[in-house]
């Protein structure tokens, strides 16, 4: 049985121009000053609320190149290609600020429906990405979230009912464009407060539309310790009902805010207690999905290596292809491409998430990556030194 190895370079950047690189050591160099990020994640989105030319520019020729395919849907296309050339598939995310009120949700959900158009007319594209709380307001999924804990059980508001009515035919609307298309919808887990709603809403969306193959992906954060049982409750209905259940595996992009929210409330974490934790159930995910492919659809979207090669040796046990149809890795552009480029290359099924929008819209997605990137001694530290040999080598061709 070969082995995978993360640490070859030169499938990892042959994607990447000289000049790309730079910016990557540049961009990842300036994250892993411990006083940078915190500083710039405060003052950048209110400089680019106030339009100032000269931090638009600079936004736009580091953080924003290194980890946005482009201001517009059509702009994404000449590296959709470029990534295809090395079986590395794209999933078209549409970086939309959350705005409220009915108007804003139709133009989102109009937004994803044209993604799902474009995505199907191009050969590279299979999935889009989709968030709830860009076509439902934050209060009623929060309202929501609390009723089934309400004193009565019964949540019988009417205005309510019709607001959610209309978020519910919303999802529906996008599920059948991607059913009809052909193209596979990941729907984004957010705060733990807003998700119960979401998850009842995709149950019934799979069960519509998830029959023959996996059209809706829900997303489990395996950084929450009640969610390795969630996974198997999903996987339950998921059998008693007969459609194929979607998941998408990740560890979670909320902790900090989790956590504050439920000490100032007074509430107990919904965090696993350590990273050990969440390692471990998100391991104990990949295993549950791979031993039960007959009836589970599943995305391994994580950066951590230890995680994806665990998945990889999981598949050759079972003696399962490494393109299995319901096996597919993916993790964001602009990170991990050491990861990414190499299972590609192993003949994986595998995905870059591609975000795109003006820029004002995609600031809180670059700020959530710069705070990810902070750290040099994790992923951040592997991926500059990785960046750093590929340079250091083709400096010594040149
Ligand atoms: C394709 C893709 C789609 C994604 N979609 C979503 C999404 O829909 N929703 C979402 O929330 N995130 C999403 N993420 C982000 C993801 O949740 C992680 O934040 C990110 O990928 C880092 O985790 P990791 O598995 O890559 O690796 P690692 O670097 O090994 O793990 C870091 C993660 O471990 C967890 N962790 C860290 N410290 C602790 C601790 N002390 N105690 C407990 N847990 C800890 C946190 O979740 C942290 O983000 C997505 C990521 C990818 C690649």
């Amino acid at each position: 049985m070969e082995d995978i190895s993360f640490d070859n370079i030169l499938n990892a950047y042959a994607y990447k121009s000289d000049k790309d690189l730079k910016r990557s050591r540049f961009l990842f160099r300036t994250m892993g000053y411990p006083l940078f990020v915190p500083a710039a994640t405060r003052i950048t989105p209110l400089l680019i609320k106030c339009n100032v030319p000269a931090i638009n520019k600079i936004v736009s020729n580091t953080i924003f190149k290194q980890f946005v395919g482009g201001e517009t849907l059509e702009a994404t296309a000449p590296l959709a290609k470029t990534l295809g050339k090395y079986d590395v598939k794209i999933v078209l995310d549409y970086g939309i600020e959350a705005k409220e009120g009915e108007d804003n949700f139709e133009q989102a959900t109009e937004q994803f429906i044209k993604v799902i158009k474009y995505a199907s007319a191009q050969p590279n594209i299979p999935f889009i990405s989709v968030k709830v709380s860009a076509f439902a307001s934050a209060e009623l999924l929060k309202t929501l979230n609390e009723a089934p804990r309400l004193r009565s059980g019964v949540h019988d508001h009417e205005e309510e009912e019709a607001a959610w009515d209309r978020v519910s035919d919303r999802m529906y609307r996008i599920c059948e464009a991607a059913a009809q298309a052909g193209i596979g919808v990941w729907v984004d887990a957010e705060e733990s407060w807003l998700q119960d709603p979401v998850d009842r809403l995709l149950i019934e969306m799979m069960e519509e539309f998830n029959k023959e193959k996996a059209v809706v992906y829900n997303t489990i954060q395996l950084y929450r310790h009640d969610r390795l049982n969630f996974l198997q409750l999903s996987h339950k209905i998921a059998k008693e009902r007969g459609f194929i259940l979607g998941i998408k595996l990740v560890r979670g992009a909320y902790m900090d805010k989790e956590r504050t929210r439920a000490t100032q409330r007074g509430y107990p974490s919904p965090i696993q207690a350590t990273k050990e934790d969440t390692d471990h159930d998100f391991d104990a995910a990949i295993s549950y999905c791979i031993n039960n492919l007959d009836s589970i659809a599943v995305i391994i979207a994580s950066h951590n290596e230890a995680s994806n090669l665990f998945a990889t040796h999981l598949l050759q046990s079972r003696g399962l292809p490494n393109n299995h149809p319901r096996v597919h890795f993916s993790q964001l552009y602009g990170m991990s491409d050491n990861i990414t480029f190499n299972l590609a290359s192993a003949g994986y099924s595998v995905s870059k998430y591609l975000p795109f929008g003006p820029l004002k819209d995609v600031i809180p997605y670059l700020m959530r990556r710069a705070q990810e990137n902070t750290s040099i001694s994790g992923q951040t530290g592997r991926e500059l030194s990785l960046i750093k040999r590929e340079i250091d080598r083709r400096k010594k061709l040149s």
